[in-house]
């Protein structure tokens, strides 16, 4: 049990900082919870100078001290019980069984980041020996060794309050991977974030961790953002949430005098594919399940599926938006988040050739508890329109009704970088699919068959990523333990005495692990 203060944490203390207020707001009730105040240029620079005399401590640590570490995070967040999740609930109202399995998820991905920090191999060692009798030159001993990079600052979701939050995958895979942390709170939920900071007060003590390794920034201003990544001691940035935020830190990661790289993962509108043999199969089986993914979370998930590309067939959509309008009405994350919506769907139906299939409610007097909503366009206004592909974060999907299978390869091709892409089909569709997949493989993060989007599986072939817009970086992943790779860089050694080189590339192979040696892999110590 945390008591909450509205406090900010900055390397060991709890400060109350001195900029404007913010409230944190029940979704439900609509009730203010509580007043918090922003950090401000002077906390953001206690927290980096912190970061940074930290660092070159914390990137010494053993690997069993950094894996000893997030083990204690895990259970740290376990043992604030029900706290937690009652507080979370009330500032998000994403429901009691939602956060209980998202929470679950979150302590499962830092132990899976503890285990693979404990192995090692993510290091990618890699050791080519000397030749000092090649000619006509002779070659050197190099030996190569991902190492991390510096104070990260990580900016987490409203949808995701535990598993994209303050000790969401961004903050954990960078504590992985060696470096410190100062998490800019989402200010939809920051006594959330709070009892996150007390998890990591708390782990850090056990673990005689430098303090300044974890620090946490409360605010809802821009200007706190802005600062804190155009702060020179920041050396990299992970970002979840919206198109138009991650754009902007990405402009300010940019314009610095040294730019830093911005792993922004943002939003998406995950199109879904259905082919005439799946749809005569089990068509109406596939509108029930996606009306339902559309609505899941208050279709309040980066994967849920904003688009579906369908052959011609007013049943299917009808059936769509029967299942959707009988669904119950949820409530948003926060007022901003609706308002947002009812503007989206506004935008779409503005124009001429969108229709709004399921009609019966005044958008507008309700943008904190709207309607579950369907749209309907053909395969022509779609492709004449790049605004449709935009994401409408709410339970809305737009369904594109072809005429013919060129237009559903037309609009594979014309998709901006997505997150996912879901394909329906049986084998009778082969030919056109094999198409669709050659499109789809250069446009998005995942491809699903005959499944939808929603439900992110956490394990080692996992891919959360996309070529942008869905993300910064099309390479990288921000779910998965391939997330580490974000915050490090490799650094060669040449000609180095072994005694002096990391433990990872000693000949002696003290660490036991997997190595790429002359070309091969094994565990093998060099003679
Ligand atoms: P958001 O509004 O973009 O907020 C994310 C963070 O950025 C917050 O800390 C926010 O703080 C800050 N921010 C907002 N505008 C900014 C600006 N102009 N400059 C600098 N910082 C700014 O996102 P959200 O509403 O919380 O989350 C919903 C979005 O996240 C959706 O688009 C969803 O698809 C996406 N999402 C993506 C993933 C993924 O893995 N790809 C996962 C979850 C969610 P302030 O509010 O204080 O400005």
């Amino acid at each position: 049990m945390h008591n909450l203060t509205q406090q900010s944490y900055i390397a060991g203390d709890w400060i109350s900082p001195s900029g404007a207020n913010f409230r944190a707001q029940d979704p439900v009730s609509l009730e203010v919870l509580a007043e918090h105040k922003n950090c401000q240029q002077s906390e953001v620079n206690l927290a980096a100078q912190a970061a940074k005399q930290a660092f070159d401590n914390y990137r010494q640590t053993s690997i069993l001290d950094r894996a000893a570490l997030l083990e204690t995070i895990a259970e740290e967040i376990e043992a604030l019980g029900e706290q937690l999740i009652t507080v979370c609930n009330q500032e998000t109202g994403l429901g009691l069984p939602r956060l209980t399995g998202e929470l679950g998820r979150t302590t499962g991905q830092i132990r899976a980041f503890a285990a693979i920090v404990k192995d090692s191999t993510w290091t990618q060692a890699s050791i080519d020996t000397a030749d000092p009798a090649r000619q006509p030159l002779a070659k050197p001993d190099l030996r190569k060794i991902l190492k991390p990079i510096g104070p990260v600052a990580v900016f987490g979701a409203s949808n995701f309050p535990f598993a994209f939050g303050t000790l969401g995958g961004d903050t954990i895979s960078a504590l992985a991977s060696g470096n410190p942390v100062i998490v800019k709170g989402h200010p939809s939920h920051p006594a959330t974030n709070e009892l996150f900071a007390s998890v990591m007060e708390k782990a850090i003590a056990k673990s005689g961790t430098p303090k300044g390794t974890f620090s946490l920034l409360q605010g809802n201003a821009i200007s706190l953002s802005t600062e804190l990544v155009e702060h020179p001691l920041i050396e990299a940035v992970g970002f979840t949430g919206s198109l138009r935020a991650g754009r902007a830190i990405m402009d300010v990661a940019a314009k610095r005098t040294k730019p830093i790289p911005v792993f922004a993962e943002m939003g998406s509108v995950n199109p879904v594919f259905i082919t005439e043999s799946a749809m005569t199969q089990s068509g109406s089986s596939i509108a029930q399940n996606l009306a339902n993914s559309v609505c899941l979370g208050t279709g309040q998930f980066c994967t849920s599926p904003g688009i579906v590309v369908i052959p011609k067939n007013s049943d299917f959509v009808n059936s769509v938006a029967q299942v959707m309008t009988n669904n119950a009405r949820n409530v948003m994350l926060n007022e901003g988040i609706g308002k947002a919506f009812v503007q989206g769907v506004e935008t779409f139906i503005e124009n001429s050739g969108v229709t709004w299939i399921n009609k019966n409610d005044n958008l507008l007097d309700t943008p904190i508890q709207p309607p579950n909503i369907v749209l309907n366009t053909s395969a022509e206004t779609f492709l004449n329109n790049s605004e449709l592909q935009h994401e409408v974060f709410g339970p809305a999907t737009l369904i594109v009704e072809c005429d013919n299978e060129q237009q559903f390869i037309a609009i594979a091709h014309a998709l901006d970088g997505n997150l996912t892409a879901s394909i329906h089909t049986t084998e009778q569709d082969d030919q056109i699919v094999k198409a669709l997949l050659l499109q789809l493989e250069q446009k998005v993060g995942r491809i699903i068959f005959n499944g939808f989007p929603t439900g992110v599986e956490v394990c080692g072939s996992q891919n959360h990523g996309g070529p942008y817009p869905a993300a910064s970086v099309a390479a990288s992943t921000s779910v998965g333990i391939d997330a580490i790779y974000r915050f490090v860089r490799f650094v060669s050694y040449q000609d180095t005495p072994s005694h002096l080189l990391p433990a990872e590339l000693q000949d002696s192979n003290p660490l036991n692990i997997m190595r790429r040696v002359n070309g091969q892999f094994n565990a093998n110590p060099i003679k």
